[in-house]
Parts: C-alpha cells; sequence; structure tokens
C-alpha cells in the first residue's frame, strides 16, 4: 500500500443506502403537496408492507418505538403490569413498556442464539405469579435479524395466558418455521430508523391480522379522532403519524429490500469464512429453525484467546477509519431502570463485553468489506 494513502476512507456501521426510487416517489409528494400525515404512499406502503410480511393489515407510524408502544396498549397491557423484555436489546424495547405504564421485567440472554432466553424466561414468569404481579405481555426482540425462540416463547405465552408480541425492529425479512415475524402472533412492530435494513429516515409500522386491532391501531396513532369536523376525541390518543414524504421513501426501500436482504446474507458469509479460524473469536451464531436478515453482523470475543479485548478491537479498528460498535448496555445495567427490582442477566452482561457489530451497510463494496477482515486478522496475528 502506498505510504502517500495514510488517510483512510471511513466505514461506517451501517448507514442507508439511497439507490432506488425513493427520489422519485418523494418528489411526486412535494410536487403534489401531499407531504403530510395522509396520502397515496402512507396507503400503498402499509399494504404494500403487510404484503411482504404476510399479514392482513399493516398501519404506520412515526418511528418504531411509537410502534411498540401503541403495539403493547393494543395487546391490554395496563399501568402496573410487568412486561417479559430481554435486557440485551436497544433500551427502547423496556422504554415503550414504561410508556404504557408497566415495568419491564429483564430476561437474560441464550448464550448459543443471544436472544431472549425461554429458559430463564419460565424463572421470571414464575417469580412473577409468585410476587402476585400481572404479566401483561411477552415481548421478545429478534435482536441483530436473527429470531429468538418463537416456538418455545409461544409455549410459555400459552401456559402463562400472556399475550405474546414481537419487537420486529431488526426483524425485517428473519424468519421462523419458513414465516415472518408478523406471522408469529397477534401483533409485531417494525422500525424504519436509519440504520435498520430499509429506513424512512425515521418510522415504523405495527401488523396484525386483527381488524379490530388494526383499527384500534389507526385510531390511537392518529389522535383518536371521531368527528374531523367538531375535532372530537374518544380518548388520549398519539400523535404517532408516518407522513407521505416518508412513506413514498418506504414504498421505494421496500422495493429494494429482496435484493438488500441477498446482501446482507452475503456479506455474512464472507466475515464468517473469514473470521472463523481466528482464535478467541465466535463468529455470528446460525439461526436454528429460524432464517436471520444477518441485519447487524457481529463477532464474539475471548479476551484471553483473542489476545485483546472486544473493546481493544473497537480501538484498533477505529484507528483505522473502520466504525464498530457493542451490543447495547443491558437493560437490567442502566441507569434509566435502576428503580425497577433488577434481575441478574449474566450472560447479557457477558455478550455486552464481548461482542462487536462489524460493518454491513447495504451499500458496503467487497473491497471495504475486504479492509475490515485484513484489520482483524492483522490485530489478531
Ligand atoms: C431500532 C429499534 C427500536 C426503536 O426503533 P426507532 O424507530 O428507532 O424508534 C426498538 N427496538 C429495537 C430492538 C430496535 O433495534
Amino acid at each position: 500500500m502506498s505510504t502517500t494513502s495514510s488517510v483512510k476512507t471511513f466505514i461506517p456501521l451501517s448507514v442507508p443506502q439511497i439507490e432506488g426510487r425513493e427520489w422519485e416517489y418523494v418528489r411526486e409528494c412535494l410536487d403534489t403537496g401531499w407531504v403530510s400525515s395522509v396520502g397515496a404512499f402512507v396507503d400503498r406502503f402499509e399494504a404494500e408492507f403487510a404484503a411482504y410480511v404476510g399479514s392482513t393489515h399493516a398501519i404506520g407510524t412515526s418511528c418504531g418505538t411509537a410502534a411498540l408502544h401503541v403495539m403493547l396498549l393494543l395487546a391490554g397491557v395496563k399501568p402496573g403490569d410487568r412486561v417479559l423484555v430481554p435486557s440485551l436489546t436497544f433500551l427502547a424495547t423496556a422504554n415503550a413498556v414504561s410508556y404504557a405504564g408497566a415495568t419491564p421485567l429483564f430476561v437474560d440472554a441464550d448464550p448459543a442464539t443471544w436472544q431472549m432466553d425461554p429458559v430463564d424466561g419460565r424463572k421470571a414468569l414464575t417469580e412473577a405469579r409468585d410476587a402476585g404481579e400481572r404479566v401483561g405481555a411477552i415481548m421478545p426482540a429478534h435482536l441483530l435479524g436473527s429470531p429468538a425462540d418463537v416456538t418455545a416463547w409461544q409455549a410459555l405465552a400459552a401456559e402463562f395466558s400472556v399475550p405474546l408480541v414481537h419487537d420486529a425492529a431488526e426483524g425485517l425479512g428473519t424468519t421462523w418455521g419458513g414465516k415472518s415475524l408478523s406471522q408469529q402472533g397477534d401483533l409485531a412492530a417494525y422500525s424504519f430508523n436509519g440504520n435498520k435494513i430499509i429506513t424512512t429516515g425515521g418510522g415504523g409500522m405495527i401488523t396484525t391480522d386483527d381488524p379490530d386491532l388494526a383499527r384500534r391501531a389507526k385510531h390511537l396513532t392518529t389522535t383518536a379522532k371521531t368527528d374531523a369536523i367538531e375535532f372530537i376525541h374518544d380518548e388520549v390518543g398519539f400523535n404517532y403519524r408516518l407522513t407521505n414524504v416518508l412513506a413514498a421513501m418506504g414504498c421505494a426501500q421496500l422495493e429494494m429490500l429482496p435484493e438488500f436482504l441477498d446482501r446482507k446474507r452475503r456479506f455474512a458469509a464472507r466475515y464468517t469464512e473469514a473470521l472463523r479460524d481466528i482464535p478467541g473469536v465466535r463468529t455470528f451464531p446460525e439461526p436454528v429453525g429460524g432464517g436471520s436478515s444477518y441485519w447487524l453482523y457481529t463477532i464474539q470475543i475471548d479476551a484471553e484467546e483473542f489476545g485483546g479485548s472486544s473493546r481493544d478491537l473497537l480501538r484498533h479498528l477505529e484507528s483505522e477509519s473502520i466504525q464498530t460498535r457493542p451490543l447495547w448496555q443491558p437493560g437490567h445495567l442502566s441507569p434509566a431502570y435502576q428503580a425497577t427490582a433488577p434481575r441478574a442477566c449474566p450472560v447479557a452482561d457477558r455478550l455486552n463485553q464481548e461482542c462487536l457489530s462489524l460493518p454491513c451497510s447495504t451499500g458496503l463494496t467487497d473491497d471495504d468489506q475486504e479492509r475490515v477482515i485484513t484489520a482483524i486478522r492483522a490485530f489478531a496475528g
């Protein structure tokens, strides 16, 4: 490599890829003045999204967190309830529970899959029952694009008579038994934040097959207005609307999704092949019984065997202009949740310390991926 090329181009972790008909669709909104909370693209995005995930209805929202909040209300979560969530997830999963007036009950991760562990889930459900607490819902988040053990969670939900709803914010394109996460229960919620597999800049979606839940989702997310002339609202609703401009972008991004998923799978296969023989590196777990979207390819580092911690590797890659990221601080350790009787989640703690997500924007080039691989191998060597 030339000595003059010391300034290397930055390789981000996961950034939007605008290469479809986004401009064309957004221009149509601007040219026609249909820029706000109703419009043809909202209806179209909802219909096409529902068709893609195989559900009867989809309701757009202003962000994934808003979709989670309303989904929990639709599931019947009440103030004072507990809701099972993974400790290891982006904190919005737990925050949505708080917005519904309930308290998260943090469940540890399965060390094999990194997903919310049904064995610890049974313990949490039993603890809640013994303490006389009502559990309003179970909400696995399907992390990094891989599915939690849906079959085990469905069985626990049935046994304890608790609704199962899915934080599918990272799970667009994820499957279990060949079906989407929307097809695994009454309700699922998605996110179109900037780093997700498709993006509207910011946005979300609730899906359901139940027409009553769909009507109520639309009602609650659009201020619960029952009379558009007199401005009568029959309950305290929310302004969680997805705008037509953003839905236009969503339609274009959804057209790209099959191609984006192909690329994610290809990046994952290449990373796994190139990294699996490095001592101390555990590559992204292959999902059992499901299909991963490989949203954010992540490795686990055994510091002793590898000769450095995940954070040492993060700093090394940063010095090479390569952005990586640890998994989120587990919810049970978050300062935001210290008031809520925390449970021990030792696997989540360890994964937080040991895991690192690698660059996998859908626009990542083969050359950039090779640069990431070379930099990791150089550090290991
Ligand atoms: C991104 C994300 C959310 C929040 O979605 P926003 O659109 O950013 O509000 C919730 N849960 C998980 C697991 C996420 O990854």
